[in-house]
Formats: structure tokens, sequence, C-alpha cells
């Protein structure tokens, strides 16, 4: 299904549902925003069919900040991610491209001239898909949620991230930061299985390495983006986490995750170092800089952040739809056999 064809549906089938879809045919970033959609696209179809669920559209919002949605009226579940999400973070990307001209990041530009991709694209495209698969995430909890699909037919849910104005935000709902951290984790696992996807990191250990440091670069960046220059941090308060304390547990699980899937050679900590130094070549003579902030709150606040991202995940068994919930069940079958009992092929009957 292509990208027009699901903008049309929904237009016909919910034309109220408080969107405006971006229709970037002919525009400067058509083909990051064609290339996306299509793995969007592509994706939900299977993410679909296997959550039994109906078909999920993807829509851009011509709105240009970044934010997302993740919704559903009257059984249709959608997901809208503002052009912002492509237009700004690509061109802040791609814009830094020249922050890799010191000698320390050798080995980047020498893989940037072997993969012929530029390093900016890289982190593009893991925050991009950072941003789908959080909302994609809510689509599942909201399901399960609901249990029964006749119920989520009856009505309209809507989650809007809403990035701009959490920070100001001030009664604590300890439900949805639950159902935050629960997606925010099921995307970083997944952000961080792409690491590998990309071309020339089959069997090549140094390109991985680098792809790796790259990656939670992109995703680090993101959220001290997404911070907006305010780092005061806030626990428990409003509907989601500070940015801050988010760009702390993701960074966590990606670093986990990748040390899962590289096995013994993968270092987290220089993984972690290595993202650090293109944080900070990315933001190099800005005042203010984001990366000043991550370590006073890492040496100030470490322990109380540690402390409530704990209390966090103990949250969360409160709430049986979360994703993170559902691997609770039994990884292999395992029958139940009667204890004391045997059928008696002489008497037909049990004894
Ligand atoms: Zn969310």
């Amino acid at each position: 299904m292509t990208y027009q064809f699901q903008v049309d549906q929904l237009k016909e089938l919910r034309p109220n549902i408080g969107w405006r879809a971006y229709e970037y045919q002919g525009t400067e970033r058509f083909q990051e925003f064609e290339e996306f959609s299509r793995f969007c696209i592509t994706n939900l179809e299977e993410f679909a069919k296997v959550n039994n669920l109906p078909p999920i559209f993807f829509c851009y919002d011509t709105d240009n900040t970044i934010d997302g949605k993740a919704g559903n009226s009257y059984g249709v579940p959608y997901i809208f991610l503002n052009r912002g999400i492509i237009d700004v973070i690509s061109q802040f990307f791609m814009h830094h491209e020249a922050a890799f001209v010191d000698p320390e990041f050798n080995e980047f530009r020498a893989m940037r001239e072997q993969l012929n991709l530029a390093l900016g694209f890289i982190m593009f495209q893991q925050t991009s898909l950072f941003a789908f698969y959080h909302e994609r995430a809510h689509i599942l909890q909201m399901k399960r949620e609901i249990l029964k699909w006749k119920y989520f037919n009856q009505e309209t849910k809507n989650l809007t991230e809403r990035y701009a104005v959490n920070l100001q935000e001030s009664i604590y709902c300890e439900k949805e930061h639950a159902m935050e951290f629960d997606a925010d984790i099921n995307a970083a696992q997944l952000c961080s299985m792409h690491v590998f996807q990309f071309p020339g990191t089959n069997g090549n250990e140094q390109h991985s390495r680098l792809l790796a440091s790259l990656s939670v670069a992109g995703i680090l960046t993101y959220w001290l983006y997404l911070c907006n220059g305010n780092y005061d941090l806030y626990f428990k308060r409003g509907n989601h986490p500070h940015p801050l304390i988010r760009a702390f547990y993701i960074t966590d699980t990606m670093l986990r995750q990748l040390s899962l899937m590289s096995g013994a050679n993968f270092d987290p900590a220089a993984t972690l170092n290595s993202a650090l130094r293109i944080v900070d070549a990315l933001y190099e003579h800005q005042e203010n800089h984001p990366i000043q902030a991550f370590f006073h709150a890492l040496e100030d606040s470490g322990d109380e952040i540690e402390a409530f991202v704990n209390e966090l995940i103990a949250s969360c068994d409160n709430y049986p739809h979360l994703l993170r919930n559902q691997d609770k069940k039994p990884k292999a079958l395992r029958l139940v056999t009667p204890r004391g009992l045997r059928y008696s092929r002489c008497k037909n009957r049990v004894i």
C-alpha cells in the first residue's frame, strides 16, 4: 500500500481526528520521507497480522515540530509522526557532518568512504526508527488494555507525546509514565537490532563497533534535543518522564541489547564514551552544551535517577497491558501430568 493511498483512505474513513496529512511529493526531502514511509507501512502490515490487529495507518502530519501520536478511532488504529521528525532531525544531523573532521574520528571517516553512507544519516535513521517503534508499542498497549476488540471499536483513544509541553505539566500519572517507559524500552531494543543491518556490518567487527557508537550517539542527541534546554530534572510529575531521564535509561537499554547481540567483544562503556565524544563534537561551541547537562545530572542526581527508574520498573507490574509483561508467558509448553493416576485398560477407567 502506498503512502498516498493510506492518506486518501484515512481522510475518507476518519476526516475529523485532528490531523493534517503531509503530502511530501516535490519537497526537498522527498527521498527521506518516501523511503521511511515505505518501511513503516510494510512493517505495520506485518505487525498488524502478527498481533491480530486491523490495518494500522501511518501518516506524517504537516506540523514541523518533533512529535508523534498513536491512536485508535473506533477500530481504526493510526500512527502520525510530525514532519519535523524527518525534516528537522535530518537537517540537524546532516548539517553537522563536519563534526567528524577531528583526527579522533579517523575510523568513522574511513567507514564513511567505504560504505558511502553519511554518518549523520546513520544517526538520523536511528532517531526516526525510534520515534516510529515508540508509537507502534503504544498501539499494542492500547489493544491489550482494551482486551476485547469489540470495545476497541467503541471508543477513541489517543496518545499524543506533546514533547514540548511535558516539561511544564505537574500532575503525576504513574500509569502513563509506565506506558512511556515500556514503549521507550521496546523502541530502544528494536533500534539496537537495526545496527547490524547496515551494509558492511556482516562479519566486520570494526564497522559494527563504529555503527553501535553512532547509533547510541544519535539516540542520545535526540533526547538531549528534546530537553529543549530545560535540564531541571523532575521525577514524579506529568505523564512522561523527563527527557534527560529517558536519555539515560534508553541509552542503557541500547548498550545492554547491543552487548547481548555482539557477545564478549562488545565493550558497553567504551561504546558510551565514543557516543559521548560524538555528541560533544556535534554540539561543539554551543552555549549551554547539552552534554554538560548529561554529566551534571549523572554526577548530582545519578542515584536519584537510578532509584526513580527502578521504582518505575516495579510500577510496570501494575499494568498487565504493557509489552514487557507479555514476556512472562512460558517460553515453552510444559504439560501438566496427573499425579498418582493412570488409565487401566482392563477396567476401562482411570484408577
Ligand atoms: Zn509515548
